[in-house]
């Protein structure tokens, strides 16, 4: 471990200290249900804000404004539904200090006990045996913005002068599409933000379960539809069938020519625009900490297109693929219903990665495909579009920001991170990054395994408390470098 330490041990001992304080917070945010997407807990949203803010000023914090994004567009029950405000505060405004800007959501997904739970979702469960706190938002993603929260309180109560001037942005929307979040940032990027220099974003995990990571990358998502349309109407097999074009068997046509079993995508020009792999990123490679056997875990099936960790991780997070995902129209139920389709709608999305060009790609898949329908020679109408574009992020893990993170993990866990990108989008990151202009960071709490959007979330005490002083420490470091 080749740095310079800074003396941070009274920082940690402080927050092992406060350690049953610091439960106690996640657990009174995990027992207000904020679920964004269920507009009968609409009001639970807007009481979670106002627990923030409560917070917020207890901690000390200036300048604190909830920002109103007003109506929630449709489709909505209740057209007067008012989207959850976004809670800004400011901690410390030294112009000597760099500004960090940390970016959380304190809404959640829906959870019923109904589904699955094996506690009340909204009631956290410490189970001290395995020393584990379950609960809706225990790791996605109440528990980082409540830890950034305790690292304020630490510091406090140790005396010490915070390192760096915190802008915090906390959203209620995240998990419902961030509705309204673009535009704010916007408008705040040279006013409220306008001395940020750096963004962290702690809402994503570990790979795994074992080993911290930093995470520098991810992936983009182009989703596209193909048309193909006949018949004015469903028709009966035994009537029209080997006497009509049929819409089904164009799709599938093209769908076929899209993709092959390998996993390689037939669309020329597309690999001609991915970045070539350096030599200094093959080798970061070599380090994470990840096997194809926990791929076959959470696939739950020994089905994987490449033999070792190397080619899966690649092939997860710095080159494309695509999916064929389903087919709207077609005839999907059990039984033998023999009607011919008069109108189906192909749906199929590409994973981006740098140096993909998102108008460039649309160009590519759309003259592929239609020349593959022109082909068939079919009377059928065809058409195919973009539904809708996020771009790939990636940054550099050898800037000051995920050096200084990567310093903090060690000191905490007495490991080197992994760096790794995840296969998946974050859209808030390009955000921030495209109109503050700045670096963003992200730096997980939680571990792969911590079920975020699915049944008994959880979060490790050991991830949670360890999560503090990584972040804790991280701003020190990054306040020095
Ligand atoms: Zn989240």
């Amino acid at each position: 471990m080749s740095y310079d330490k800074l003396p941070l041990e009274p920082l940690f001992a402080k927050i092992d200290e406060l350690k049953p304080q610091f439960i106690s917070r996640l657990e009174k945010a995990i027992a207000i249900p904020s679920v964004s997407g269920d507009e009968s807990l609409r009001p639970k949203v807007f009481e979670m804000s106002a627990f923030l803010v409560q917070e917020l000023t207890n901690l000390g914090f200036d300048d604190i404004q909830l920002k109103d994004l007003g109506i929630q567009p449709p489709p909505v029950n209740d057209p007067k539904l008012q989207l959850p405000p976004i809670v800004l505060g400011k901690y410390g405004n030294d112009p000597a200090k760099k500004t960090v800007l940390v970016y959380g959501h304190y809404d959640v997904q829906p959870a019923l006990k109904e589904d699955g739970w094996a506690t009340e979702p909204f009631t956290m469960y410490h189970d001290t045996a395995k020393d584990i706190l379950y609960g809706r938002g225990s790791t996605d993603d109440k528990g980082p913005v409540i830890g950034w929260l305790n690292v304020i309180q630490a510091h406090r109560e140790l005396g010490w002068e915070f390192p760096v001037n915190l802008v915090v942005c906390f959203e209620g929307m995240e998990e419902s599409g961030s509705l309204g979040l673009d535009e704010l940032v916007a408008k705040e990027a040279k006013q409220y933000f306008k001395d940020v220099e750096q963004v962290t974003i702690s809402d994503n995990y570990w790979l795994g379960t074992t080993k911290p990571v930093l995470t520098y990358g991810l992936r983009g998502c182009n989703y596209y539809q193909v048309i193909v349309e006949g018949p004015g109407a469903d028709l009966h097999s035994g009537i029209f069938g080997g006497i009509i074009a049929e819409p089904m068997t164009d799709l599938i046509k093209v769908l076929s020519t899209l993709v092959d079993s390998s996993g390689q995508i037939l669309i020329p020009g597309i690999k001609d625009m991915v970045a070539p792999l350096t030599d200094k990123e093959d080798k970061l490679y070599d380090a994470i900490d990840f096997s194809v056997e926990e791929l076959n875990a959470a696939a739950g099936s020994k089905t994987s297109l490449h033999d070792n960790k190397k080619d899966i991780l690649k092939h997860r997070w710095r080159y494309p693929s695509l999916s064929l995902h389903g087919i709207e129209g077609a005839f999907s139920g059990s039984g033998a219903k023999t009607v011919i389709p008069a109108k189906v709608i192909g749906k199929f999305s590409i994973r981006t990665v740098p140096n993909i060009e998102s108008k460039k790609l649309d160009e590519l898949v759309f003259k592929f495909a239609e020349e593959q329908f022109a082909k068939l020679g079919s009377p059928n109408k065809f058409k195919i579009e973009l539904i809708h574009d996020g771009n790939y992020w990636v940054s550099d893990p050898f800037n000051a920001s995920f050096q200084a993170a990567s310093k903090a993990t060690q000191d905490v866990w007495n490991i080197v991170p992994d760096f790794t990108r995840e296969g998946g989008s974050i859209p808030i990151t390009l955000t921030f990054e495209k109109e503050l202009g700045v670096d963003v960071l992200l730096l997980p709490m939680g571990r792969g395994d911590d079920g975020a959007h699915s049944i008994n979330e959880k979060l490790d005490v050991s991830n949670y408390i360890n999560g503090c002083k990584t972040l804790g420490g991280y701003l020190h470091y990054y306040a020095k470098a």
